[in-house]
């Protein structure tokens, strides 16, 4: 629509002028994260730009459903949501944008984005190992394709397989190993699994204290919280101490959440500056701190406990593989009669 258009009334092409001059000082951000962690960074990048930043969270799927069936009239300019399995899809869907600034795109490792710059990782998250301290030896640990050893059978703890976090880890041992050696490596550990998988990774903790299980599959930041929620989540994940998987090869799985600039914003300018703002020193620090994730850049200062975790070695991965290779992750996954 445009406003000069002679047919349309004076008075209502006003209107819609005066409309347009208010669009562009707002921006819509589409969140897979809870607004806990990410509103306070937008409510700030609003600030600092005078624009009014509408923020509506739901669940990634969910959002990528809504941002397919909106199309070429969706208000939306920015995605946020976390797994690269999960940016993939958005971007595979022609939801998302090239990311185009120079500046920008080389803040991110290049593994940590997409290689057609449609996405960009915000954050780094780790999957490894919580053991149960009082059953195993941290010298019984040493890799992901290790879990497959009948020391561990009926021990080990870990979430569904339609769990993208999974997936994603199926996808790169796929990546590493090529599908024969990763599906006998996932019908070995299903043959480890101490119960049939339920719940979330908090849940895999808490069972691990419950003595249901030795070995918990987790991110990270999972463990993190529940050392800073309530007294009985705080005395389950007492029980848990953490390992870092493939730290003699090629370094623990990590995964990152994101953002992308959908194809179909109308205010991409506006897009670019958030994406760059998300990227700053302070907002990298904030978002770490929050999610008890590790910051994008390794420049940047990580909360306390993550501090005491100490460094660890991460899979250099370009991160573009994982949603390649979910699909077939997916379908390994079946074949192990992983539930
Ligand atoms: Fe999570």
């Amino acid at each position: 629509m445009k406003c000069n258009i002679k047919s349309i009334l004076y008075i209502s092409m006003t209107l819609v002028c005066s409309q347009f001059a208010q669009a562009d000082d707002e921006i819509n951000v589409y969140s897979a994260r809870k607004e806990a962690y990410i509103k306070p960074l937008l409510d700030q990048f609003g600030e600092t730009h005078n624009v009014r930043v509408n923020l509506i969270t739901a669940k990634a799927d969910a959002l990528i459903q809504r941002l397919l069936k909106e199309g070429k009239n969706t208000p939306a300019d920015v995605f946020i949501t976390v797994d690269a399995g999960r940016l993939h899809r958005a971007k595979e869907a022609g939801l998302l944008q090239a990311i185009k600034d120079p500046a920008v795109l080389s803040q991110v490792p290049l593994h940590y984005q997409d290689a057609d710059a449609h996405w960009l990782g915000l954050s780094v998250r780790a999957r490894t190992l919580a053991f149960r301290h009082k059953n195993v030896k941290k010298e019984e640990l040493s890799s992901y394709e290790a879990l497959t050893d009948s020391l561990w059978k009926n021990r080990i703890c870990i979430r569904s397989s339609n769990n993208i976090y999974n997936q994603s880890l199926v996808a790169s041992m796929l990546a590493q190993h090529g599908e024969e050696i990763t599906q006998k490596w996932a019908n070995g550990l299903v043959a480890n699994f101490a119960r049939k998988p339920q719940g979330g990774d908090r849940d895999q903790i808490k069972a691990l204290a419950a003595g249901q299980c030795d070995l918990a599959m987790i991110n990270t930041y999972y463990l993190g919280k529940m050392l800073t929620a309530d007294a009985s989540q705080q005395a389950a994940a007492a029980e848990a101490s953490l390992f870092w998987l493939n730290q003699n090869d090629r370094g623990v799985h990590v995964n990152v959440s994101g953002v992308g600039i959908t194809a179909h914003g109308k205010h991409p300018e506006l897009a670019s500056k958030l994406v760059s703002f998300l990227l700053t020193d302070a907002a990298q620090a904030w978002y770490g701190e929050i999610n008890l994730e590790y910051p994008i850049r390794d420049d940047i200062k990580v909360n306390d406990i993550l501090h005491q975790w100490g460094p660890f070695k991460a899979d250099q991965l370009n991160l573009t593989r994982l949603g390649e290779l979910n699909a077939e992750a997916v379908r390994i996954m079946d074949r192990a009669g992983w539930p």
